[in-house]
């Protein structure tokens, strides 16, 4: 069978989040929607217009831990026998959740803000907002809590849905894909628009943090590669022709690419000067998507060894590889 879409309401500028059903053989929810009241609700009725009740629950099936996608795990778990199964990298975010959201901010607040120059009005917005991120994570114990593979398959509908590993927009996020009916659920790696490379801090053990957005042009010709006839996304509606997609998010980051580069061969070297022009459609206090994008586009520039970045009075400075012989 098909995923059936369960439209819920979040909280955020970008809209509703997609839950997935699946009623047979087993009944198996995809995603969860965030921990709100109306979410729940308008999942509930979703549930109920395919005569299923969160009791009846087997299993609940996360493709990212972000709060609007797993944020209701816990009331379904206690409300049913069923198990949740997230990628295992990904596990941690749901057992550890204060503890890793913890190391987050204080990543932002102690490496990674001072080092964007930006105003210190600016830099708390940034911590308060992934401290608003961190009160909507709701813990599942661990006794709950299945970790799967990638590479492996998860079973759900009658079929055999591939595990991909899709780094970008979460390092821990996987999309499921069915060859034979060339299905994808696509999480928030493939959407109708670029999704936002979120900064994450640096693995354990690690100093610096995985650069999210070439990463996420990786993930992005992985899905390039499949053959897929209907892609769910993790938000919005679903689509197909998934190749055309990919192709208009490819040109529109290399365009943007490109301006950052021309204005750093103008003489703008820092993060707040990039901003203000590249963001200036947007105004101050909504320019966070604006700088996880930003981030990205000079982690793509750094990575082409065409800029190269360097530390000044404790902030990132960053300048053009000169062209060689
Ligand atoms: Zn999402």
């Amino acid at each position: 069978m098909d995923p059936i879409r369960i439209e819920l309401p979040t909280g955020w500028s970008m809209g509703s989040v997609n839950a997935y059903l699946f009623t047979h053989p087993e009944i198996i929810l995809v995603d969860t929607g965030d921990k709100a009241e109306d979410a729940w609700e308008a999942l509930v009725d979703g549930l109920a217009a395919h005569g299923v009740a969160p009791r009846d629950i087997s299993r609940v099936v996360i493709t990212h831990p972000h709060v609007d996608h797993f944020g209701s795990a816990r009331r379904i778990i206690d409300e049913s026998d069923a198990m949740v199964w997230i990628f295992e990298q990904g596990a941690p975010w749901l057992l550890e959740s204060s503890t890793l959201w913890e190391q987050r901010a204080n990543y932002y607040r102690d490496h990674f803000l001072p080092r964007t120059g930006l105003p210190a009005e600016t830099r708390q917005l940034i911590v308060a907002g992934n401290e608003q991120l961190r009160s909507m994570a709701v813990s599942v114990p661990e006794e709950r809590i299945i970790p799967f593979r990638a590479g492996g398959e998860l079973h759900m509908g009658g079929m055999g849905w591939q595990i991909i590993h899709t780094p970008g927009h979460a390092s821990t996020q996987t999309v499921f894909y069915q060859p034979e009916t060339r299905q994808l659920i696509s999480a928030d790696m493939l959407l109708a628009v670029v999704p936002v490379p979120i900064v994450e801090h640096p693995p354990a053990g690690r100093r610096d943090r995985d650069p999210a957005l070439p990463q996420f042009m990786r993930s992005l010709a992985a899905l390039e590669a499949l053959e897929v006839d209907r892609v769910y996304p993790g938000h919005g509606r679903p689509f197909d022709d998934h190749r055309a997609v990919i192709a208009r998010q490819r040109e529109r980051i290399e365009s943007r690419k490109a301006q950052c580069l021309e204005l750093i061969r103008e003489g703008k070297s820092t993060i707040p000067e990039l901003l203000e022009i590249m963001y200036s459609h947007q105004p101050p206090v909504g320019r966070v998507t604006g700088l996880w994008m930003l981030v990205g586009y000079l982690d793509l520039l750094i990575d082409d060894g065409l800029v190269r970045e360097e530390e000044l009075d404790g902030v990132s400075r960053y300048y053009p590889v000169p062209d060689r012989p």
